[in-house]
């Protein structure tokens, strides 16, 4: 019998390919990203802590010794067992992360998530779980899935009652026979010979899943498809009918997506130029000019006083300033540096020291700034005057690319930073520098407060924060000029 594991039932009912590549294909796995991989590590141990006193099996779920270890557990009347192991005869296996001794012969399952909210995706794993220990001969009473509360805020020690949710799940879940008959298709293809592929925009892209087979399921689209060119559903139903190429989409279903010249412009590969909705943004500009940007960490469990589960924690900023137009550049910043200590009090002061009280700030997609803005008045209500006049002043300079003042064909539909910069200002690059995206800044950065790196790492990295950083504003600036090249001519 092919052996499926709770994983591999998840996978196998998102898409078939993901889990006959997951078994046969392990050449085309894209690396797991690792800081995913440790957050959930030390949500489980923390989990554990949650309830206290159990017994842990420490041998893989997949090792015999896993399963004799769950017996003599259960055999002692442990109150709970971290990872318990079963398998039932037909070979389907999972550890339960806690199994809960209800004393009366019953037990509880409890499946730990990093996740904030519980999700579809998990009451398939735990459907999965109750229906290998039924098989196994152990009587369910309770199934929870247990998240991180994100409306706990953390003060001195973390509160591991309020930390967790306990959500319980028993309506959610498929019943027994649903279970067997998946585990029967699964099987079915899995015996099978490869399968077709049928990717989807919304079944590849789900973002509780992120799929590992993306760069080989996709690598044959063209670099600007359907995919890009339209949104969720809509993308699917036309891939089902006309392809990924949009040479075959019929002109009157452009309409149907809100940036219908994008497909124009890229058949005609010509630019767009939109005088009118460029002049809306530059003629709202008021001098001084702050171009400002964050980089942020965020961690599952809240590591500092006054912050919750997932929140943005803001370590470093950039901020260029412009007194008069085509004026001379000043540039200030922060990077904190201090692992034992919450970056936010010191980011805070030096930018309110440098940032006036008059003038237009300049941001690129504001829902980050302002939000984390938002966040820190919180937290900090001493700076929340300065913070909330800092937002009453934020212009969005994505916005001109976002509602098509400029746009590219190179662009594939995309207005992010570091599509335009390269578009329209092709001297400035990202390539170039230590860092390249704010994915890589805040992993670094979270290793550095980890006490995860050597000094010279520290060194380099802090160097390279400070490139990458201050180039984010930077771009804005020459982005900002390019427009300026348009509605001053
Ligand atoms: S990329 Fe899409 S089709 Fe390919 S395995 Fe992943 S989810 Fe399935």
């Amino acid at each position: 019998m092919i052996k499926i594991s709770k994983s591999d039932y998840v996978t196998g009912i998102k898409c078939p390919n993901a889990l006959w590549f997951k078994k046969y294909r392990k050449d085309i796995e894209s690396d797991k990203n690792q800081a995913i991989l440790d957050a959930g590590t030390a949500v489980g141990e923390l989990a554990c802590d949650r309830f206290p006193g159990g017994v842990r099996i420490t041998a893989k779920p997949w090792e015999p010794e896993a399963i004799e270890q769950t017996q003599k557990a259960i055999t002692q009347n442990a109150s709970y067992i971290y990872e318990a192991t079963f398998c039932t005869d037909t070979d389907e296996y999972c550890a339960v992360d806690i199994l809960q001794n209800n004393n009366d012969g019953t037990w509880d399952i409890i499946e730990v998530k990093s996740n904030p909210e519980p999700h579809e995706y998990h009451y398939l794993d735990v459907s999965f779980q109750r229906y290998v220990l039924n098989h196994c001969g152990i009587k369910v009473r309770n199934c929870f899935v247990m998240t991180l509360n994100k409306e706990y805020i953390r003060h001195g020690d973390l509160d591991l009652a309020q930390l967790f949710a306990l959500h319980d799940v028993a309506g959610k879940m498929q019943d027994m026979e649903t279970v067997q008959s998946e585990i029967n298709r699964i099987r079915a293809f899995l015996s099978g010979p490869e399968l077709g592929i049928a990717i989807s925009k919304t079944k590849c892209n789900n973002k509780f899943y992120k799929c590992e087979y993306k760069c080989h399921c996709w690598k044959d689209l063209p670099q600007y498809s359907v995919f890009d060119a339209f949104k969720g559903k809509l993308a699917d139903e036309i891939y089902a009918k006309y392809g990924a190429d949009l040479h075959n989409v019929p002109v009157d279903i452009y309409y149907k997506q809100q940036h219908s010249g994008d497909i124009e412009a890229f058949l005609d590969n010509i630019d767009v130029i939109n005088l009118n909705i460029l002049k809306q943004f530059t003629n709202n500009l008021q001098w001084p000019l702050y171009f400002l940007d964050y980089e942020t960490i965020m961690s599952a469990v809240p590591i500092f006083d006054n912050s919750h589960a997932y929140q943005q924690i803001c370590f470093q900023f950039s901020l260029h300033v412009q007194r008069t137009p085509g004026g001379k550049l000043e540039h200030y910043e922060y990077l904190h540096d201090n692992p034992e200590t919450d970056p936010r009090p010191g980011l805070l002061k030096k930018l309110c020291d440098v940032i006036g009280d008059t003038g237009s700030v300049v941001v690129y997609h504001k829902t980050f700034e302002k939000g984390r803005n938002c966040e820190m008045a919180f937290d900090f209500p001493e700076f929340a005057k300065k913070l909330s006049s800092i937002n009453e002043r934020i212009l969005d300079l994505e916005e001109p690319f976002k509602n098509r003042g400029l746009y590219c064909p190179c662009q594939n539909g995309s207005v992010s930073i570091k599509k335009t910069l390269p578009t329209f200002v092709p001297e400035l690059s990202y390539e170039t520098l230590g860092i390249h995206n704010g994915t890589e800044a805040s992993s670094q950065f979270l290793d550095f407060m980890n006490r995860n790196q050597t000094p010279q790492e520290t060194e380099e990295m802090m160097k390279n924060l400070r490139e990458y950083c201050g180039q984010d504003t930077l771009a804005m600036v020459r982005l900002l000029d390019v427009i300026f090249t348009y509605t001053n001519k």
